[in-house]
């Protein structure tokens, strides 16, 4: 399973729920319908609100990656998978775990 990350929370969503966002807000809507509206909204496109602690690191990487991919929403969890594994390394590193 792949997430996504909210672009104003960072909370972590299975791309799979995507394709019930409709089902949530009670409208009928496309994937592609459904992944716009939770690139521009996040969190709230679910009508939920987002996390009170806002985890601006990968809230701003899903934020770039989002515009560098757009459409491929599976490039974009891909890519934000190697970002986290990059960002653990690096704070193990730092720890001196390394
Ligand atoms: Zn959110």
């Amino acid at each position: 399973m792949s997430d996504i990350r909210c672009t104003k929370c960072g909370e972590p969503w299975d791309i799979d729920t995507l394709h019930e966002m409709g089902d949530w807000v009670g409208e009928t809507l496309t994937f592609a319908q459904a992944r716009e509206r939770f690139y521009r909204e996040g969190c709230r496109a679910f009508r939920t609100v987002h996390n009170v602690e806002i985890d601006t690191t990968r809230a701003s990487a899903e934020a770039v990656l989002v515009d560098l991919l757009g459409d491929d929403v599976d490039g974009v969890a891909a890519m934000l998978e190697d970002f986290e594994w990059i960002e653990a390394e690096r704070h193990a590193f730092q720890a001196g775990e390394l």
